[in-house]
């Protein structure tokens, strides 16, 4: 399927690796020239490398923490005229309900709530002008059920999603869409750290934490990037412009729910 947002221009945030990466990776297939963002600078460079020699787009890198204030308006200045945003950053690291102090919570908000909201502040205005724009905010499936080691994260990205509820279907009505896409457990670095702490805690090797958690989903696999990048492409596509304020989760059936 031709996408038709071939030419446009995307910033990807957090995309060396991982989900952004394999957002960054279908966009550019689609024809997307791209911003692309991580904090460190040689991972971020081989992955625009290896994009560029794989779709012969347009590629501007940014290495720089995106939680920042300093950070994102380094990426803000680099970017330019922008047509799409994936926000996207790590996530809040596990725990027990009782460990998490004030200084522990306005990390995970800054990180996975006010950065998001930041960057759409910053962009949807001129998007908006312009009478076209695409958001797609990685969150976690964890909005949709709570996941009891990562209150944090079930927190700050809740607070996104009540925002882009509303900011939505304010913008839409400019042509611009914001959705949020919900991921389950997905083969990155970001699981193998999760399945490490699991590992850890329960004396069990990395593969039985991971069969273990593989028979929890119906799909008894995990998600991979590219299959995540491909619906953020969708979301981001000339047929989506009538999905707007959705979350989307890509769980392999993992939360058990009716809708
Ligand atoms: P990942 O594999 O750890 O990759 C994270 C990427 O973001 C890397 O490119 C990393 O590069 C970059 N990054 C991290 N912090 C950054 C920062 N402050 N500024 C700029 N770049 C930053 O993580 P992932 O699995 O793709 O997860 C992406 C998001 O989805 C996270 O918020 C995660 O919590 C959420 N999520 C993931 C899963 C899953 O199963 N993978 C499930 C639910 C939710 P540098 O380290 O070089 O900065």
């Amino acid at each position: 399927m031709d996408l038709g947002i071939k030419g446009r221009r995307a910033l990807v945030a957090a995309s060396s690796k991982g989900l952004g990466l394999g957002c960054a990776e279908a966009l550019a297939e689609a024809g997307v020239d791209l911003v692309m963002n991580g904090r460190t600078e040689a991972s971020l460079i081989d992955a625009a490398d290896s994009i560029r020699s794989r779709f012969n787009v347009e590629i501007t890198t940014v290495a720089a923490d995106i939680t920042t204030e300093a950070g994102r308006a380094e990426v803000l200045a680099a970017a330019g005229q922008i047509d799409i945003l994936v926000s996207n950053a790590g996530g809040p690291p596990p725990g027990l309900w009782s460990d998490w102090d004030r200084e522990d919570f306005i990390a995970a908000l800054d990180a996975n709530m006010l950065t998001p909201i930041a960057l759409m502040k910053a962009l949807l205005p001129d998007m908006m002008d312009r009478g076209w724009g695409r958001v797609v905010n990685i969150t976690s499936q964890s909005v949709k059920a709570p996941i009891p080691a990562l209150g944090l994260s079930n927190a700050a990205r809740t607070g996104l999603t009540g925002y882009v509820a509303g900011t939505a279907r304010q913008v839409a009505p400019s042509g611009v869409t914001i959705n949020n896409l919900m991921p389950g457990i997905h083969a990155t670095d970001r699981a193998t750290s999760l399945d490490t702490g699991v590992s850890e805690a329960q004396g069990i090797s990395m593969d039985e934490a991971r069969a273990q958690r593989e028979a929890t989903i119906p799909a008894r696999r995990y998600g991979t990037r590219q299959e995540f990048g491909a619906a953020c492409a969708f979301l981001c596509s000339q047929h989506a412009g009538f999905i707007v304020g959705q979350n989307i989760l890509l769980d392999g059936g993992a939360t058990n729910a009716t809708i």
